[in-house]
């Protein structure tokens, strides 16, 4: 069984007083297979990064299972889910926030492997400190040094030296370039990459938007409102996009070559997304849905597998409502 994680109807609901409901993750399915990429794109707010802190144990779930090397996490003991945390960490959208600014950096990258026990020699633990700051491309003169003398880059590289000092298997990274230059951007999408290669490593890389997203993961889930709307191949999704939002996400990327001229057609969503607080019935996306048709307010569409691998919930792609005929260019 590949199927590394599995993650089943996760639904992850914030109750916010007076009967009012946050359902920022409300019910979403997918698996990573062990040493993939699995990318997750959506707007802010839609729910992706409070999916990747449920995953890994931050947030205790409201319904629906997360099973992880076979061991459903939210059942295990404190002792179990200690030495789970081993195995699974991640890397954040701002470094800098999450380094504490008066630990040295190899006060930082020790840390966690203080907590765990790692090392029972000062000698051994600085040596792995020098490993890692090699691994991720920075000096080991670095060790003594603060966050404050970095730059977003080397920052974000720090951030990976700690979340790989105790060896994980798998990494969540919640938007771990957005934050950086463009120019930088690139720098660390390779490092993951090659660090992927070395390691073994399994990802889940969480994203706002589709171009970079693109170029690390295997496979993409797309999220809007707490739900997955369409999840394929990378490569189909970019070929093939089905679902009217990621056709509206797909279009809105620059092409990268000036010469090349762009004669897509922008779709520009109107409106904002809909508040995920008591949202109403049908399609989560109906309220911007340039193709929106009277089913979609009445019933919610089925999440099915259109092609080999290729996944949608949206109702242009039921065959008995739409009388068989493929309306699949409609939204084109
Ligand atoms: Fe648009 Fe309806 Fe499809 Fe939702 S189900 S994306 S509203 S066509
Ligand atoms: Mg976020």
């Amino acid at each position: 069984n590949n199927q590394f994680l599995q993650v089943k109807n996760l639904k992850k609901h914030f109750h916010l007083g007076k009967g009012e409901i946050l359902k920022a993750v409300d019910g979403v399915t997918f698996h990573i297979n062990k040493g993939e990429t699995f990318g997750i794109v959506g707007e802010s707010g839609c729910g992706k990064s409070t999916a990747g802190r449920t995953i890994i144990g931050l947030y205790d779930q409201t319904d629906g299972e997360v099973i992880f090397n076979s061991k459903n996490i939210h059942k295990l003991n404190q002792k179990e889910r200690f030495a789970f945390h081993r195995q699974m960490q991640m890397i954040f959208q701002d470094p800098y926030a999450s380094l504490n600014p008066r630990s040295t950096v190899s006060e930082i990258i020790s840390e966690p492997m203080e907590v765990h026990g790692m090392f029972s020699n000062k000698q051994d633990q600085l040596k792995r400190v020098y490993q890692l700051l090699e691994d991720v491309g920075l000096h080991r003169d670095h060790a003594n040094r603060y966050p404050h003398e970095f730059s977003g880059g080397q920052r974000q590289r720090i951030g990976i030296a700690r979340a790989l000092a105790l060896n994980p298997e798998f990494i969540i990274a919640d938007e771990p370039i957005s934050a950086l230059d463009v120019s930088v951007q690139a720098q660390v999408v390779n490092l993951l990459k090659r660090l992927q290669r070395e390691k073994g490593l399994t990802y889940l890389f969480i994203a706002h938007d589709l171009s970079m997203v693109k170029q690390i993961s295997d496979r993409i889930g797309v999220m809007y409102l707490g739900h997955l709307v369409e999840l394929t191949t990378s490569h189909e999704l970019y070929q093939n996009p089905m679902h009217p939002y990621t056709k509206a996400l797909l279009s809105a990327i620059p092409i990268p070559d000036p010469d090349v001229e762009d004669k897509r057609e922008r779709i520009i969503l109107k409106g904002e997304i809909p508040s995920p607080i008591n949202p109403t019935s049908g399609c989560v996306f109906r309220t911007r849905c340039p193709v929106a048709m009277e089913v979609c307010g009445l019933e919610k569409p089925k999440w099915q597998e259109v092609h080999k691998q290729h996944f949608v919930a949206c109702h242009l792609y039921d065959n008995h409502k739409t009388g068989g005929q493929d309306y699949s260019q409609v939204a084109a």
